[in-house]
């Protein structure tokens, strides 16, 4: 380690920075969020450093530095873009003492300036030592991702909650209190009702940490999104990354799996022993049980849980066992699909609505308004549509639907096994059954894809012309 990282105090100390243009205001952007008092040395300033000093956030002195400048400052950087008057000042500055950064020139500077995620007063500082710049702001962007915004905010609250968590007996019992407010509460807390929620929110996770110092378990319902890992939400992938346990559905791609915590255990709650599916009790069941035994359940259901996704069943099972429970919405299968086929779900002029029907209901093929959906413009998208294609085929047909309706079929929607089928309603079935599908698939009524997505891509060739020219 060629550079030591530490963080320097410069609230109400003196930092200098020589230079006029972008390369000052760049290294302004970071200096701005310390509480240092900043000057700024140049002739013909550029007008973004005259606006900082008139709004009083920096001292601006038009004219090149002199010997003297740079007397007490904590730090100095020399920003001219022109490495002989950087030399110059920089000689300048380190005879008075200053530590000195020469932009761009890792060789003559004393220290330089990591990337930096601000959570204040948490902050992540990241350092390559000029090796890597590209890796510096990967990272900056992952860890951006993955720590909240609230997270500076919870910090200094939790902060001024230190001594009275010294209530807690030091040790496990104190630090699942702590983690129990950064990883849920807090967050929840803020979400719902800011920063003002944090205190009292701190006063009872104390009160029932000192009560009963247990853990208590929770369930989080979330989105997995329709299989592309890209399409998942952050809160969906933070939920992940801090699960006990994951009961996940059929549908959940490999991909999202993978990216559960390392100690998680996965129950899959869609096939069970030969291939039968788990009923809804028992699925309720194994939730409430690992939640009762303190652990925080992710239930990961594929596409946005509100959507035939059997939410209410298990909401009500949670609440009935006084269990915590929270929704993570997720991008459902018709919006994954539509995107696929370049099209919109409503559009001005053609529908004003679009309806999510399911092929399939608890007591057989689904029954809907057919003499509604069979009007002209009419757009459906239709979950569980593959067995009851020809079911929905002839009910809309017999109320009086146009045979050429177009017709599109998703399968696979947002994965890289996606196919399209493009056909008409009259041709719905012999379509489908001719493309043999395996996967998920989503079928529109009244969508054709756009032309330009229609285009070879050359997976998806055959289909559509097989089924276009039917
Ligand atoms: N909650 C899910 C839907 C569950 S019902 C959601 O919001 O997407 C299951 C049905 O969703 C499947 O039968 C299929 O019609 C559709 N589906 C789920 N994932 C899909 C995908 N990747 N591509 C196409 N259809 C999909």
């Amino acid at each position: 380690m060629q550079h030591f990282p530490i963080f320097l105090a410069v609230a109400g100390r003196r930092i200098v920075v020589s230079g006029n243009g972008e390369t000052v205001l760049a290294k302004l952007r970071l200096l701005l969020k310390t509480e240092a008092r900043i000057t700024v040395i140049g002739a013909d300033p550029a007008d973004g450093l005259r606006d900082l000093a008139d709004q009083g956030r920096i001292t601006l002195i038009p004219r090149p530095m002199q010997a003297g400048d740079a007397i007490c400052a904590a730090l100095f950087y020399a920003a001219n873009d022109d490495a002989r008057e950087d030399r110059r000042v920089a000689a300048l500055a380190r005879a008075e003492g200053a530590l000195v950064n020469i932009v761009d020139n890792l060789e003559d500077s004393a220290f330089i300036t990591p990337a930096i995620v601000d959570r204040d007063p948490v902050t992540v500082a990241i350092g390559t030592e000029g090796a890597a710049p590209v890796l510096a702001r990967r990272i900056k962007a992952d860890l951006e991702e993955r720590l909240p915004a609230s997270l500076g905010i919870l910090a200094r609250i939790g902060k001024g909650f230190r001594s009275v968590a010294e209530r807690l007996p030091m040790g496990r019992v104190r630090r699942e209190f702590w983690a129990e407010y950064y990883d849920r509460a807090g967050p929840a807390a803020f979400d719902e009702g800011g920063e003002e929620a944090l205190r009292p929110t701190l006063d009872a996770l104390l009160d029932r940490h000192l009560a009963a110092p247990v853990r208590v378990g929770r369930v989080d319902l979330v989105g997995a999104g329709p299989g592309d890992p890209d399409l998942l939400t952050l809160k969906a992938r933070k939920a992940l990354d801090r699960a006990d346990v994951v009961i996940f559905d059929q549908l959940v791609s490999a991909p999202i799996l993978e990216l559960a915590r390392r100690e998680a255990v996965m129950i899959h709650a869609g096939k069970e022993g030969f291939g039968a599916s788990m009923p809804q009790s028992r699925i309720n069941e194994l939730i409430i049980s690992h939640a009762k035994a303190g652990a925080h359940v992710v239930r990961l259901k594929s596409g946005d849980p509100t959507v035939f996704g059997r939410l209410d069943e298990e909401i009500e099972a949670c609440e009935a066992a006084g269990i915590d429970w929270s929704v993570v919405p997720g991008i459902t299968a018709s919006s994954a699909a539509v995107a696929g086929i370049g099209q919109s779900l409503t559009k001005r002029g053609r529908n004003s609505g679009v309806r999510f029907l399911t092929g399939h209901d608890t007591k057989g093929f689904a029954e809907h308004d057919w003499a509604q959906l069979a009007r002209p413009g009419e757009v459906a998208a239709i979950y569980m549509g593959k067995k009851s294609a020809r079911f929905i085929q002839g009910r809309l047909l017999m109320h009086g639907a146009d045979p050429a309706t177009p017709v599109t079929v998703v399968e696979n929607a947002s994965r890289p096994d996606q196919r399209v089928l493009t056909t008409t309603l009259s041709r719905l079935e012999p379509t489908l059954s001719e493309a043999g599908l395996t996967g998920p698939a989503l079928t529109f009524l009244g969508l054709a894809p756009r032309a330009a997505c229609a285009a070879p891509a050359a997976t998806r060739t055959s289909e559509i012309q097989a089924a276009g020219t039917a």
